[in-house]
């Protein structure tokens, strides 16, 4: 059957489900959204384990921002809960409080403290640098040595299999400092979670476009391409921009992840209340903050680990954050790993050659009238949600009239 849209949109996370809603909501367009994997949202994707505990199956994702305008947005299709994100660090057989802040400087003296004491104490400690080229100077510049070598600069390795030296400031300096007892991992002005899943949000999106939009999984667009029954005036491309141009300049680098998950019933949580179960030969403490959702196996959603004696960089419990109410829990820790073309290329590298090289791509992106590329793989930038979102907005609202118009 012959089929004719407006706009064919490749992916459906969040980038490429934002200009299609847009686009068939404000302009009347029509949209044809492919997406190879089997369900909508991308990597911001949330679902229920065999367990039935609600996971984030790529990876955390803690929704922030600092826009009105986005925020607004997105509450067309969701109610938000606060997001309690709380991040600490696991090593030398302890937890510390992080990002460093005034807890943290007391448990490194071994006492209460001030934050007077604290300024003194940085100030003392950090290194003063002209000018801050990469990550490894930008701690150092916040913190000092002893804290950049307990904290960042074994995570940085095991996670990007670079040095903080060869990585951007923007990397590390995503992670706050206080001299306050604020142990919030973030500092945007919103800091919540959908209310009922990431996936509710995505499915409402679907819906508010009705029959304008037409959504298909598990397909890849080259299948679209090759079929000449269907057409489109316009390829808004949200994948990899490397694997659009066939890798021609060579493939971008990335980092991959690798998750690996494990469940644990009341009664095998009750043992580690207990001490009698082991992670990794390290018995952790049993959470002192117990949440109304019961029964934890770590002591806040996310728990990194900058020691290279283990290969996984963070374990993260969703249940801290859905506030799901069911007895057992389901922990997802995560591996770096290589990548090579195949496998998903989940953090695009944030370094001076990658930039040169991803700007081969964009040149090339430049001259076609027919393709435009957005969202962290189309654009190849390391974005959070919001920052999509508010890409994929801003795209459609200056997207050439006349297209707009003619389409
Ligand atoms: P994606 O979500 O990657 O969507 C692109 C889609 O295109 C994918 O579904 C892919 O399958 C599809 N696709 C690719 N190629 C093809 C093809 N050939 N044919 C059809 N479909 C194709 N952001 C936050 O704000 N907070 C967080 O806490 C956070 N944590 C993160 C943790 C991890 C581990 C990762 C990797 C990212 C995290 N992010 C976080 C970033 C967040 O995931 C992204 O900003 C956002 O999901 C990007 O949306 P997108 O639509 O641009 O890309
Ligand atoms: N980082 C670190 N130690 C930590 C947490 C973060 O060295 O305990 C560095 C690391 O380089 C990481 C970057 O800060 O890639 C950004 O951290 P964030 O938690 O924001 O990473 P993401 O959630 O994007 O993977």
């Amino acid at each position: 059957m012959h089929k004719s849209f407006d706009f064919l949109v490749v992916g459906a996370g969040f980038s490429g489900l934002v200009a299609a809603e847009r686009l068939c909501t404000q302009h009347g367009k029509r949209c044809l959204v492919v997406e190879k994997r089997d369900h909508i949202g991308g990597n911001a994707h949330d679902c229920y384990d065999e367990h039935g505990v609600l996971i984030h199956p790529y990876g955390p994702h803690y929704f922030r921002t600092n826009s009105d305008d986005i925020l607004g947005y997105l509450s067309q299709f969701t109610e938000w809960m606060p997001g309690n994100y709380k991040v600490q660090v696991y090593r030398d057989d302890r937890y510390w409080s992080f990002p460093i802040n005034l807890r943290t400087f007391e448990q490194y003296i071994g006492r209460e403290a001030t934050a007077e004491e604290m300024e003194a104490w940085l100030k003392e400690n950090r290194t003063d640098f002209e000018a801050v080229t990469n990550s490894e100077e930008a701690v150092l510049s916040q913190v000092g040595e002893a804290w950049y070598k307990m904290f960042f600069e074994g995570y940085t390795l095991k996670q990007w299999k670079r040095h903080p030296r060869e990585l951007s400031p923007s990397v590390c300096r995503r992670i706050p400092v206080r001299t306050n007892r604020d142990d919030r991992y973030f500092n945007d002005k919103y800091q919540v979670l959908p209310k009922h899943g990431y996936h509710t949000l995505f499915n409402n999106l679907v819906k508010a476009c009705g029959d304008r939009l037409e959504v298909r999984l598990n397909l890849d667009y080259k299948e679209v391409i090759a079929n000449e029954s269907i057409q489109w005036q316009h390829m808004i491309f949200t994948g990899p921009i490397d694997a659009y141009f066939d890798y021609k300049f060579g493939p971008l680098p990335y980092r991959s992840l690798r998750f690996e998950h494990e469940h644990f019933s009341a009664k095998a949580l009750r043992g580690i209340e207990d001490g009698s179960s082991q992670l990794e030969g390290k018995t952790p403490s049993p959470d002192p903050h117990l949440p109304s959702s019961g029964l934890t196996h770590q002591p806040c959603v996310q728990v990194n680990y900058p020691e290279s004696n283990l290969s996984y960089t963070r374990t993260v419990e969703a249940k801290h954050i859905t506030g799901q109410e069911i007895e057992g829990t389901t922990i997802v820790r995560e591996y770096p790993e290589d990548y090579e073309v195949g496998k998903e290329p989940y953090y695009p590298i944030p370094a001076a050659e990658a930039r040169q090289l991803y700007k081969r791509y964009e040149d090339e992106a430049g001259q076609l009238d027919d393709v435009s590329f957005i969202g962290r793989l189309g654009t190849y930038r390391y974005y959070n949600m919001d920052q999509v979102v508010g890409m994929a907005l801003k795209f459609v609202e200056k997207l050439n009239p006349f297209l707009i118009k003619h389409l």
